[in-house]
C-alpha cells in the first residue's frame, strides 16, 4: 500500500514541483513504484517529467469531476522512470466546479483508492495556495512535505501552512502529519540563510530534514529538456541532495 505525501507550501516558487519530480525519480532509482500527482493547473511537474501538458488525452481534472477514471488518465514518465497523472490549465476551473459537488474535498483521495495497491509512494505537488486543490491533496495524504527557502518572509507562511494541516488533522483526515520541511536552493553564503537554518532546526526539531539542497542551476535547467534533475546530470551538486533525501526520507519512514 502506497504511502501518499503531499508536497506542500502555499508560497509560490519555493521548489515544491523540483522537489516532486526530484524525488520522484530518486525513489523510482531506489526501485520504488511511484506515481507523481501533479494538482497543480500550472502542469510544471507535468512537463517536468517530460509529458507535454498540451497534449493530454485526460488528466486529473475529469479524474477529480468524475468525467474521467484515474486508470485512463494516467501517464508514464519515460525520463523519471515513474508514472504521472497529469495536469493542465483545464484543471484551473476544477476549483469553481467541485463547488458543487459531493465529497469535494475527498475527490483526489477517492480517486487514488484504486490505485494505492499498485505503488509504495504518492506524490502530489499542490498548487501554491490554501485552495481547495490543496485541501484535497491534504485531505488524501498520510504526510505533509514542506520545502522551504531559508529567508525571513519563509517563516511568516508556515504558521499558516501548519495552523491549515491541524485543522484538515483535526476534521477530515486524522492520519495527517508533518513528515518534515525540506530546505532547499539554500546558499550557505548568506548569512540569513545559515540564521534561518538555525531557527527552524531549533522550532521544529527532527521535523527539520538533514539534507539540505543547494541552490544549484542544473536543477533548474533540467525542466526545459523534460528530465528530473537527478538524472539530467546525476553529478550535479543539486541532483546528489535529491538523491539523498530520497534515501533519508525512506531511513526515516522505516524507523516509524
Ligand atoms: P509554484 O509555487 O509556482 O508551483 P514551486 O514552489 O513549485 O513554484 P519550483 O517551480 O520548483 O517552485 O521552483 C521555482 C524556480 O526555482 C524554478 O525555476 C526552479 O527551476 C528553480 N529551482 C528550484 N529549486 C532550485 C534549486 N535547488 N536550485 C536552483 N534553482 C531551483
Ligand atoms: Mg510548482
Amino acid at each position: 500500500m502506497a504511502k501518499i505525501f503531499c508536497i506542500a507550501n502555499q508560497k509560490g516558487g519555493v521548489g515544491k514541483t523540483t522537489t516532486a519530480v526530484n524525488l520522484a525519480a530518486g525513489l523510482a532509482n531506489l526501485k520504488k513504484r511511484v506515481l507523481l500527482v501533479d494538482l497543480d493547473p500550472q502542469g510544471n511537474a507535468t512537463m517536468g517529467a517530460g509529458i507535454n501538458k498540451g497534449e493530454l488525452k485526460s488528466s486529473v481534472y475529469e479524474v477529480l469531476l468524475g468525467m474521467g477514471n484515474l486508470k485512463d488518465a494516467r501517464t508514464h514518465s519515460e525520463t523519471g522512470h515513474f508514472d504521472v497523472l497529469p495536469s493542465n490549465r483545464e484543471l484551473a476551473g476544477a476549483e469553481v466546479e467541485m463547488v458543487e459537488l459531493d465529497q469535494r474535498e475527498q475527490r483526489l483521495k477517492i480517486a487514488l483508492s484504486s490505485v494505492r495497491d499498485e505503488y509504495d509512494f504518492i506524490l502530489i505537488d499542490c498548487p501554491p495556495a490554501l485552495s481547495m486543490l490543496t485541501l484535497n491533496g491534504l485531505c488524501a495524504a498520510h504526510g505533509v512535505i514542506i520545502p522551504m527557502q531559508c529567508e525571513y518572509y519563509a517563516l511568516e507562511g508556515l504558521s499558516d501552512l501548519v495552523n491549515t494541516i491541524k485543522i484538515v488533522h483535526a476534521k477530515m483526515n486524522p492520519d495527517l502529519q508533518v513528515i518534515g520541511l525540506l530546505r532547499v536552493m539554500f546558499d550557505p553564503r548568506m548569512m540569513l540563510s545559515q540564521q534561518v537554518s538555525t531557527q527552524l532546526e531549533k522550532h521544529f526539531g527532527d521535523k527539520v530534514f538533514k539534507t539540505i539542497i543547494p541552490r544549484n542551476v542544473r536543477l533548474a535547467e533540467a525542466p526545459s529538456y523534460g528530465v528530473p534533475g537527478v538524472i539530467f546530470d546525476a553529478g550535479a551538486k543539486g541532483a546528489q541532495a535529491y538523491v539523498a533525501f530520497g534515501k533519508e526520507l525512506v531511513a526515516r519512514l522505516e524507523k516509524q
